[in-house]
C-alpha cells in the first residue's frame, strides 16, 4: 500500500483563480497558516492563468490580476499547484493528488473556490469536430490553437459571447456573427442594472465596438451544425425565420454552472445548483466556505470580494470583513439580473433528436435517454454519466432537459490514480506547511 503525504493548517484554499487567490491571501495576511491547491500548474483561475494581456478594460484588469498575483507570491501561503482535491475523508480533511502521488490536507478552515464550468445544451452536430465551447476554444487559442482567418461563429448565450468573440477576433478569427438566445426584452433590464456598474458596461461596449463589423442579435439560436467530417454550416432560428451561416468553427455555449462536486463531497446545502452560504460565505457545514462562482456566476468583481470576505472570516478578522457586504450585496444584484437575461429559454428543450448524443463519453444518444425517469436509473442502464467528466457535461444538459438531479456523487470526484485509491489512511497529519 503507498503512503501519502500528510500536511495540516489551518486554512485550506481550493482553486487559485481570482476567489481562491483573495481568500489565501486575506487569510495568510491574517497570520494563519495557509495552503492554496489548484489542478493547474499556474495560479489565476480561468480568466488570469494563461494570459492577462486582453482585457476589456485594460488597465484595471491588468493591474488588478498583477497585484493580485504580486500579494500571492509575497505571502506565506504554501502553493500546490498541478494538485486536485479529489475526496473529503472527514469534515476536517481533504484527499489530494497530483503526479507524485496521493496527499492528505487536515485543516481547521476550508475555502472552496472551485468556479464553473460553461453548460453545453444538446442539439443535432454539437458533436462534430471544430464545435467548441467559447470558453474552450479560447483557453485552446490561448495555449497555440490557429485561428487566423478562420470562419467563427459565436452562438449560445452570455456575456463569455462577446469576450470570446473579441478575443478570437483580435488573434485573426473572422467572427461571421455573434448569435444570443437571450431575448432584447430581457437584454434590456440587464443592461439597466449595468448603469450603476459603468466598468462592465464599458467592458461590453469596448468588446461590441472591437467587433463592429459582425453582426450581433438577440433572441437566436443555433437548430443544427452540419458537415460530413467536420462542421461546415450552421443553421439558426429566432423562432419565426432560420438562416444557415457556412463557418469553420462554432463556439457555443449557454452561459455558466457552478463548479460544486467538492461541496456536494463535504455534503454542503446546494440551492438552485450554487453553494448555499451566509454573510461570511459559510457553507451549511461547519468550518467550510464557498466563495466565487462555485457559490453562484457572478464575475470577476464578485469573485474577488467573496474570497476576501471568507479569508477574513475564516481567520476571525471580521471586522476587515463587514466593510465589503455592500459591494458584494450590489454585485450579487447585477449577477441575479444577469442569471434572469441569460436563463436558457425552453425552445431549447426542443433541439434534440432521437439520434443526438447527450452523454459523449458514453455515446448515449437522447433516444435511449428519454425512456427513463431519473438520473440514476438512466445511469444504471445506459451507463450515462458514468465516463471520464463524471457527468459534468451531460448532468447539467439532462437537468435543463429533463429536471432530473445528478444525485449523491460518490467519491473520488475526479478519476484517481490507482495509488491514491489504494493509499494508507494516515491517522494525524505530521510534516507542517
Ligand atoms: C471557461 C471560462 C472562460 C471564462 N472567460 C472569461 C473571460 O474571458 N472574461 C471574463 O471576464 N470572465 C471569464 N470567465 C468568468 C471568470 O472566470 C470568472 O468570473 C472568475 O474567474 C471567477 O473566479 P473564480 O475564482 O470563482 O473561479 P475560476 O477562475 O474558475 O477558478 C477556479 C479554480 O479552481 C480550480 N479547481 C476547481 N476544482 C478544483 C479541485 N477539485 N482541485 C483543485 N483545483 C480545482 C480550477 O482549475 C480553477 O483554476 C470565464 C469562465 C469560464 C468557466
Amino acid at each position: 500500500m503507498s503512503k501519502g503525504i500528510e500536511l495540516d493548517c489551518d486554512v485550506l484554499v481550493v482553486g487559485a483563480g481570482p476567489a481562491g487567490i483573495a481568500a489565501c491571501v486575506s487569510a495568510a495576511e491574517s497570520g494563519a497558516r495557509v495552503i492554496l491547491i489548484d489542478d493547474n500548474p499556474k495560479p489565476g483561475g480561468q480568466i488570469w492563468r494563461a494570459s492577462i494581456q486582453y482585457p476589456a478594460n485594460p488597465k484595471s484588469h491588468v493591474n488588478d490580476a498583477a497585484s493580485w498575483l504580486r500579494r500571492l507570491q509575497a505571502c506565506s501561503a504554501r502553493q500546490l499547484l498541478s494538485t486536485r482535491a479529489v475526496a473529503c475523508l472527514s469534515e476536517k480533511c481533504v484527499l489530494a493528488e497530483n503526479e507524485n502521488g496521493s496527499i492528505e490536507i487536515a485543516f481547521r478552515h476550508a475555502i472552496l473556490a472551485t468556479g464553473a464550468r460553461e453548460l453545453l445544451l444538446p442539439f443535432p452536430g454539437w458533436t462534430l469536430p471544430n464545435v467548441f465551447a467559447p470558453g474552450g476554444l479560447q483557453a485552446l487559442v490561448k495555449s497555440g490553437l490557429p485561428v487566423h482567418g478562420k470562419r467563427v461563429l459565436v452562438a449560445g448565450t452570455g456575456p463569455l459571447l462577446l469576450a470570446v468573440a473579441a478575443f478570437l477576433k483580435s488573434k485573426g478569427a473572422r467572427i461571421e456573427g455573434i448569435y444570443d438566445q437571450a431575448s432584447w426584452r430581457r437584454i434590456i433590464p440587464f443592461a439597466m442594472t449595468l448603469i450603476k456598474r459603468p466598468t462592465l458596461l464599458v467592458s461590453a461596449l469596448v468588446y461590441r465596438a472591437s467587433l463592429f463589423s459582425s453582426p450581433l442579435r438577440y433572441g437566436w439560436w443555433p437548430v443544427s451544425a452540419s458537415g460530413e467530417d467536420a462542421l461546415r454550416l450552421v443553421t439558426l432560428t429566432n423562432g419565426i425565420q432560420t438562416k444557415t451561416i457556412a463557418c469553420d468553427m462554432l463556439a457555443c455555449g449557454f452561459h455558466l454552472i457552478p463548479n460544486t462536486e467538492l461541496q456536494s463531497a463535504f455534503a454542503c446545502k446546494l440551492v438552485e445548483g450554487k453553494a448555499l452560504v451566509d454573510e461570511w460565505q459559510k457553507t451549511s457545514v461547519n468550518g467550510v466556505f464557498s466563495v466565487g462562482e462555485s457559490a453562484g456566476v457572478g464575475g470577476l468583481d464578485l469573485a474577488l470580494i467573496e474570497g476576501q470576505i471568507a479569508g477574513f472570516a475564516a481567520t476571525g478578522k471580521e471586522a476587515s470583513a463587514r466593510p465589503l457586504f455592500p459591494k458584494r450585496d450590489a454585485l450579487r444584484k447585477i449577477a441575479a439580473a444577469m442569471d434572469r437575461a441569460f436563463a436558457p429559454r425552453p425552445e431549447l428543450r426542443d433541439l434534440v433528436q432521437k439520434d443526438t448524443i447527450v452523454c459523449r463519453c458514453e455515446d448515449v444518444p437522447w433516444g435511449k435517454l428519454r425512456q427513463h425517469h431519473s438520473m440514476r436509473h438512466a445511469r444504471i442502464y445506459t451507463r450515462c454519466g458514468m465516463g471520464p467528466c463524471q457527468g459534468r457535461v451531460c448532468g447539467a444538459a439532462l437537468n435543463f432537459l429533463t429536471g432530473w438531479e445528478s444525485g449523491a456523487k460518490r467519491p473520488p470526484i475526479y478519476p484517481v490514480q490507482l495509488s491514491t485509491l489504494i493509499r494508507e489512511p494516515q491517522a494525524t497529519p505530521k510534516e507542517k506547511p
